[in-house]
């Protein structure tokens, strides 16, 4: 190799770059014209540039397809984990309401507030997992409105309740035990309501404060289950013939 051609050879790869002065580039070009030995060298530089190029090109083809099928994957996985999702919520969902249902309309947990002392019978207990049919809770209303008015009486005698309320008269403050009674405040709920032709029975839950003129309590029940037993009266109305709660 002459000395001239190891000198090009050394300059052929910033040529290829066009990384050299015109005038370089004019007397390289002019000697590879006239030497084959370098055209040669450049020519195999130059195709092999081209070949890791077109690899280059290749390469990303493929990193761009393999990325887009990830993506697809992904996007598969995404809406099938949402699908799965809402279908485990629904299930959630349906669960929930349906043991709610239940328990609104068989409500187990009351037992447990009942049971604590063996006062009542098992029978009587039973009628607590049931709220009742909703034409038995609607007539049972009458009842509960007459004992809400008596919770709320503290303007009269015992004597004067029991011939307004009946037996309900235990849930007003009668004026001649508590002549300081000024008003009263309560919660009442239906439980259950098992009505026949003519007789009956109704769980209640109460709460009940009666407060004197400044303000403090002067008697009260909290948190009382009561059991009571109603009848038909000749009019065709529910009166409460029997209250069983425990002393
Ligand atoms: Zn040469």
């Amino acid at each position: 190799m002459k000395n001239e051609c190891s000198v090009v050879r050394d300059i052929l790869p910033l040529y290829l770059e066009n990384m050299v002065s015109e005038e370089t580039a004019e007397s390289i070009k002019e000697h590879i014209e006239n030497c084959p030995d370098c055209a040669a060298e450049f020519e195999a530089m130059r195709s092999g540039k081209t070949v890791e190029k077109i690899g280059e090109e290749a390469q990303s083809d493929i990193e761009a397809e393999v990325l887009r099928s990830i993506k697809n994957i992904r996007k598969k996985f995404r809406k099938k984990v949402l699908r799965v999702g809402s279908l485990i919520a629904a299930v959630i969902a349906t669960v929930l309401i349906a043991g709610g249902l239940l328990l609104h309309f068989f409500p187990v947990y009351r037992i447990a507030q009942i049971s604590l002392n063996d006062y009542y019978s098992k029978d009587q207990m039973k009628m607590v997992l049931y709220i009742g049919s909703a034409s038995d809770r609607r007539e049972a209303q009458s009842v509960l409105r007459l004992a809400d008015k008596a919770f709320n009486d503290t303007r009269h005698t015992r004597e004067e309740n029991e011939a307004e309320y009946g037996l309900l008269a235990r849930y007003a403050t009668p004026t001649d035990s508590y002549e300081d009674a000024a008003y009263n405040l309560h919660t009442l709920e239906l439980w259950s309501a098992h009505l026949e032709e003519n007789e009956g029975w109704i769980w209640v839950y109460y709460s009940s404060e009666t407060y004197a003129h400044l303000g403090n309590v002067i008697c009260g029940s909290w948190r009382i289950p009561s059991l009571w037993k109603v009848e038909k009266n000749e009019s065709g109305e529910w009166v409460v013939v029997d209250i069983r709660e425990h002393p």
